[in-house]
């Protein structure tokens, strides 16, 4: 998908608060500093639209951006920063959840990687729980710029069986410095929408 055209709509922490035109929705999930914010600004080639959002301190929504009036994509607070206080992480979770789990216009969460590294505990129950709601979810493994080529398939690999993939969720090789992956996240959203 081109995009021309993106609005980032509101900020939410209550399903009240959601945007209500139906449109079907990606929501992007990811441990803090993973390379979250700049997937959704080269996703949508803009240079900072997303902000990061994610440092302690900030407040903690869900972020909707209306894109070409067709989807949302809703960016998610990062998880696993172990510096925010424990009531702040239980309101986290809620309100993540109560989205996730309740959220019909939902078609799949991006869950973003580090393809550096195997998947941190964080990302595994993240991903757990995704697969315990059925909610189906493409792996977006990042910052393969930062890894030789000959490297790539090694590491998806070890994020597969770190993982433990299930069948039918995809997993993509992806560089915001690059802009590698794109049009196969864009070709996955799109084929869900
Ligand atoms: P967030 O906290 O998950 O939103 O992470 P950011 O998008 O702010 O990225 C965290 C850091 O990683 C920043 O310094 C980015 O410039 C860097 N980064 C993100 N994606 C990539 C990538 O694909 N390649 C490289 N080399 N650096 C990246």
């Amino acid at each position: 998908m081109k995009v021309n055209q993106v609005e980032m709509i509101m900020s939410a922490v209550r399903p009240e608060q959601y945007p209500d035109n139906g449109f079907p929705e990606f929501a992007l999930a990811g441990r803090s500093n993973v390379g979250k914010s700049s997937f959704i600004n080269k996703m949508i080639g803009r240079k900072s639209l997303a902000r990061t959002s994610s440092k302690p301190g900030k407040t903690q929504t869900l972020n909707f951006y209306k894109i070409e009036e067709q989807l949302f994509f809703v960016d998610v607070p990062g998880y696993g920063y172990a510096k925010v206080s424990k009531s702040e992480r239980g309101k986290w979770g809620s309100m993540i959840e109560t989205y996730l789990i309740e959220r019909e216009q939902l078609r799949a969460v991006i869950q973003i990687v580090d393809l550096r590294h195997p998947p941190s505990v964080d990302d595994c129950i993240m991903y757990d729980f995704l697969g315990d709601y059925n909610i189906p979810t493409i792996i977006v493994a990042t910052k393969a710029d930062k890894i030789p080529k000959g490297k790539w398939e090694k590491h998806k690999k070890i994020v597969r069986d770190t993982l433990h993939l299930r069948a039918g969720d995809p997993i993509i090789l992806f560089s915001s410095e690059k802009g590698m992956g794109m049009d196969e996240a864009w070709k996955e959203i799109e084929s869900r929408m």
